[in-house]
């Protein structure tokens, strides 16, 4: 089926324009995909209907990724799933799962290198009730840009004993002058590219969402004291765009400061990523949005998503800010081991949809989606992977299957809070 152009997303002069009703690929994905996915869709449609009526709504049109598409038409990504997805410039996907030893390409990844989604977004809060291993979970309300396309991520890498290996050893040794790989024979190489661009585009996002949502600062979490040209690339450049770009000064203090007129600066700071993994512990009252590379935001979005309940709840998007393009996901894996058990936490989904509603402005909807999360988990209905934790913990709560909690948020939606 084609998707009609009027029943899009579409980028207008650098803005999204919205129709009122629109269509939207999902891809159900592997594992508990099925599960999570065909339950969020029906609570971000009840949100929509609740807040508008009749007046907006999406149709879900479903495009094929991982087994589903290889067993339908013996390819894990099909080109089809990709025009479709381009077409509709916004889309939402389950897990995937990626076949270890086989060969076979992260799906996840091959999506995000293909549609040049830059940014990995992460927003982390707290929702009261919520088990977690940190006494002030309530501090952690902190947005993550990681960098999406660079770093040692890239791919770029020889393996021990090959002939590339060595080849590239030899000219760094030779023409290079390297003298420091202290075991040429039995190496690997690995090489970690940071540019000026892309650097730049991630944290102008990073800057631009701070600015827009009037957050209190961004951070930029680079390791640039070791990795003086890429890490502490990334920290120079962060601080010229702000100072160039957006007219950045130095305070008295000698903090740099985004004037906003009357209402408070959008601070511009940075922090070596070792110590801001402490810092998120002792003092994460003091960050807000976060802009990194891509190795230190992957350990950096994982660690905050634990300190306020884990992976069961933790939304992510990956977007290009200029073409518009964005796929928000549950930041989760397949679960295979509780696939098909109607065990599994919807919300990481659900939030993930949250985010698409904010993303296209339908902002009642997602506030109302929020607020109903709120009450559904601090009058304690919880799905397995928090139930135990409140048991263990001496709290009430009550059990309930992912089909029955996203029943429940419905019910929650229907009733004046
Ligand atoms: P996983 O995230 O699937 O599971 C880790 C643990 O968390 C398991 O115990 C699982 O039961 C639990 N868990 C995960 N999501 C949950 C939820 N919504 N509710 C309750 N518990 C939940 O990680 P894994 O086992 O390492 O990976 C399985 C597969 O997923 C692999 O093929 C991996 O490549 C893939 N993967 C995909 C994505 C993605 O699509 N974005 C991300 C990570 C891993």
């Amino acid at each position: 089926m084609q998707i009609h152009q009027s029943t899009t997303v579409q980028m207008k002069e650098g803005a999204l324009v919205v129709p009122n009703h629109i269509t939207v690929p999902y891809i159900e994905g592997d594992g508990i995909g099925h599960e999570i996915t065909e339950v969020a869709l029906t609570v971000l449609d009840a949100a929509i209907s609740f807040a508008y009526g009749k007046a907006k709504s999406i149709v879900w049109k479903e495009v094929l990724a991982g087994q589903k598409a290889f067993d339908r038409v013996g390819t894990y990504l099909p080109d089809e799933t990709l025009e479709n997805i381009t077409a509709s410039k916004i889309a939402i996907k389950g897990p995937l799962a990626t076949a270890v030893g086989k060969g076979m390409r992260s799906l996840n990844v091959a999506l995000r290198q293909q549609l040049d989604l830059y940014v990995c977004l992460r927003p982390v809060r707290y929702f009261t009730g919520v088990p977690s291993p940190v006494k002030n979970p309530q501090l952690v309300d902190m947005v993550v840009f990681r960098e999406n396309t660079e770093d040692i991520y890239a791919g770029i890498e020889w393996k021990s004993g090959t002939e590339e290996v060595r080849k590239v050893i030899t000219f760094l040794s030779q023409e290079m002058n390297v003298k420091n790989i202290r075991f040429p024979k039995t190496s690997a190489i690995g090489i970690k590219p940071v540019s000026e661009d892309g650097s730049k585009r991630l944290i102008k996002a990073a800057i631009d969402y701070a600015l827009y949502h009037n957050r209190s600062s961004v951070t930029l979490v680079h390791k640039g004291n070791i990795m003086k040209f890429t890490e502490g690339g990334f920290r120079s450049w962060g601080y010229e765009l702000a100072r160039d770009d957006y007219g950045a000064t130095q305070n008295v203090k000698g903090v740099w400061e985004i004037s906003r007129g009357t209402n408070p600066p959008l601070i511009i700071k940075d922090c070596i990523c070792d110590a801001f993994l402490q810092n998120i512990l002792v003092k994460a009252a003091d960050y807000d949005v976060i802009a990194t590379l891509n190795l230190n935001g992957d350990y950096v979005s994982d660690a905050l998503a634990a300190q306020v309940g884990g992976i069961g709840i933790a939304p992510g998007a990956n977007i290009n800010y200029s073409t518009g393009m964005a796929i928000f996901e549950a930041t989760h894996g397949t679960a295979p081991d509780i696939a098909g058990k109607n065990m599994a936490n919807p919300l990481s989904m659900i939030l993930s949809g949250e985010m698409l509603l904010r993303y296209i402005r339908w902002n009642e909807a997602a506030d109302l989606l929020i607020s109903c999360i709120e009450k559904t988990i601090a009058d304690g209905y919880v799905t397995a992977d928090f139930y135990h934790l409140m048991q263990q913990d001496g709290h009430e709560a009550t059990l309930l299957g992912t089909r029955e909690f996203s029943q429940h948020l419905v019910r929650t939606m229907g009733k004046p809070l």
